[in-house]
């Protein structure tokens, strides 16, 4: 096991560990303000940003509720790079207090304590994976020739068979009647629940999109908890699309994902489903350009990570290369040495003898 997966353990294990029962409505509410708090302005001025109904069909969170959460979280930011999983809890901790001390908006004044609770948990999640060691990243993409939504990526190459501890998800204490689209999966024997009810998950893990066929990653329930996370089925090159199976017959009638309908002939069908979109709730102009300056110099750096990443690889393999061939050369000197010896006589000089 590599450093990144240990890390990412350890910090899977601290905030999986450490939550209480929270109910579905809360952590739709919460999760999805979240998101799209921390990461929604990622691509708005060069690309367009995605349609927040891709978070949750009727999602809606107040501007100014946005905005504070986002200012807090980037008051702290540096701290959620932070090798020490403890920081990062700590850090949205802080974020937390922040807001609950405010009271510049009534939004997080009126919020219950268990709807904080998820807030702070959300924040833990997905801060983490703006983290230089977090296996994957939260990205947006085409979801059709209309609609944009965000996708989990892999930062790096992630063995088959490998735990992918970031990309968790966890189960509300109650879940099948409040279940949203891309929100659900089944229960397991592992977690003692009867099968095939569906339910609500929330964490990163949500993020991850079905494909019918080309799936790279598996849910694996964590035993004595209500967490899922994703193992890779086949190995997962960095840059690559994490994309899960949701189960046959998820999509009712025809299935959205590029399997089935490739993405070029596919009109938005997913928004087609979705309610009309009201304008993209967000911070002022400024906030955002530079959220979006800081965003961008964010991914320079994990940009330049990676790159360095790579060629660090390259050379340590073209080192062992270099010093197979070194060995190869020296085990062929001494045999010819060795014959030249040994060898049967009349035969001199630079001849190899051949039997
Ligand atoms: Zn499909």
């Amino acid at each position: 096991m590599s450093d990144s997966d240990c890390w990412g353990r350890d910090f899977a294990l601290l905030i999986i560990e450490g939550v209480a029962p929270v109910s579905s409505a809360h952590a739709i509410a919460m999760e999805d303000l979240v998101v799209q708090a921390l990461f929604s302005p990622c691509r708005l001025f060069k690309h367009g940003t995605h349609r927040p109904q891709t978070l949750g069909v009727s999602f809606n969170a107040p501007a100014k509720a946005l905005q504070q959460l986002y200012q807090s979280f980037e008051s702290q930011k540096t701290l959620f790079l932070s090798e020490a999983p403890e920081i990062i809890q700590m850090a949205s901790h802080i974020v937390r207090l922040s807001l609950e001390d405010h009271h510049t908006d009534p939004y997080y004044s009126g919020l219950e304590g268990a709807a904080l609770d998820v807030l702070e948990w959300c924040i833990s999640a997905y801060g983490a994976l703006l983290n230089p060691r977090s296996q994957v990243k939260l990205k947006v993409i085409p979801m059709d020739t209309v609609t944009k939504g965000f996708s989990l990526f892999a930062r790096r190459d992630i063995p088959k068979g490998s735990y992918v501890w970031e990309a968790m998800g966890m189960v509300p204490a109650d879940n099948a009647s409040t279940s949203t689209l891309l929100s659900t999966t089944e229960t397991t024997a592992e977690q003692n629940q009867p099968s095939g009810e569906e339910r609500v998950l929330y964490g990163p893990v949500r993020m991850i999109n079905h494909r019918c066929k080309t799936y790279n990653v598996a849910f694996a329930a964590h035993d004595g908890t209500s967490a899922f996370i994703v193992y890779a089925l086949r190995p997962i090159v960095m840059g690559q699309e994490l994309t899960l199976n949701y189960g046959s017959g998820w999509f009712e009638e025809s299935c959205p994902c590029t399997d089935c309908t490739p993405l070029e002939c596919n009109t938005g069908r997913i928004s087609e489903q979705m309610p009309a979109s009201p304008r993209v709730p967000g911070p002022a102009q400024s906030i955002l350009e530079d959220r979006f300056h800081l965003v961008a110099e964010l991914k320079a750096e994990l940009k330049a990570e990676g790159v360095a990443l790579y060629r660090e690889q390259r050379r340590q393999e073209s080192e062992s290369r270099r010093a197979e061939v070194m060995k190869n050369r020296a085990n062929r000197r001494r045999r010819n040495l060795k014959k030249k010896k040994g060898g049967p006589a009349g035969s001199e000089g630079d001849h190899t003898v051949v039997s």
